[in-house]
């Protein structure tokens, strides 16, 4: 009979106040977390505790090991930034556990949520993601380019606001300039965008611009991007989106 169980819990974007209560009761049980090293850093070491942190893009072997360590019967913690359910380990835990022996099923997995980095960012200047929007992981690490294009051609012309994770790393400086030219000239050039960077944490940078003055420059991979829908507007130093489509009556509104 096993005790063994795993977590898959969200960090929140930085600061320790957006950590939530469950999160940490979860890490004071464990016995094991494992995670990407600068979020495992993150965890204070204690006796009892194994801290097994893992370099990027190695996501479902280190879930394949948390899945492994659990049904030993450890206590396990996989700690992702953010949400783990956003562009994070949640899925790769899912991935591994539909490719184990079929016994990890019956182990007790229990997915904690967190504060993901666009939520922190909104909040921080104001509420641009008021009204409908989607949210795009910008790396082709995953997917096709060309499918990230078409899915940001799509998006603008459903006038949907947009959010951005890893919208640019140094191993490919130009698909975000093509992100840029898209969205200029499905959204137009004054569709406001905001680049928030290392958000809650102590050297947060935030700006935000028109698309026609927007650079690739402005964002790497601790930015999380806000694109505004045509209707996204600033008021003094904030940046909001009305909660209704344009020409609909606000009177009509429930909440
Ligand atoms: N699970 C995470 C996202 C992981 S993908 C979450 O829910 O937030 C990593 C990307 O998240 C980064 O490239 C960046 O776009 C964004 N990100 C994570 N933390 C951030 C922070 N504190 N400030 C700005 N962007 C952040």
């Amino acid at each position: 009979m096993t005790t063994g169980w795993l977590t898959i819990a969200g960090l929140g974007p930085g600061d320790e106040m957006l950590v939530t209560q469950e999160v940490r009761e979860a890490i004071a049980q464990a016995t094991d977390v494992v995670g990407y090293i600068p979020y495992v850093k993150r965890i204070e070491p204690r006796s009892g505790l194994t801290l097994h942190a893992s370099d990027n893009r190695v996501e479902v072997d280190r879930a394949t090991h948390a899945l492994e360590m659990a049904a030993r019967g450890q206590r396990v913690v996989v700690v992702s930034s953010g949400d783990p359910g956003v562009f994070a380990m949640a899925s790769a835990v899912f991935e591994a556990l539909e490719a184990g022996p079929q016994d990890w099923l019956d182990l007790t997995i229990t997915v904690l949520p967190g504060i993901t980095a666009m939520l922190a960012a909104a909040a921080q200047i104001g509420a641009p993601l008021g009204h409908d929007f989607a949210a795009i992981n910008l790396s082709d690490n995953l997917k096709p380019w060309a499918l990230i294009e078409e899915r940001l051609q799509l998006v603008g012309q459903a006038g949907l606001a947009m959010a951005f994770y890893n919208p640019r790393s140094a191993s490919r400086p130009h698909q975000f300039a093509r992100a840029l030219e898209i969205l200029r000239s499905v959204c137009g050039d004054d569709t406001l965008i905001t680049f928030a960077r290392n958000v809650s944490k102590p050297d947060q940078k935030i700006v935000t611009v028109s698309l026609r003055d927007a650079t690739p420059e402005m964002a790497d991979m601790r930015t999380v991007v806000i694109v505004g829908n045509r209707d996204t507007r600033r008021i003094g130093r904030y940046v909001y989106t009305p909660r209704f489509a344009p020409g609909f009556e606000t009177s009509s509104l429930k909440d």
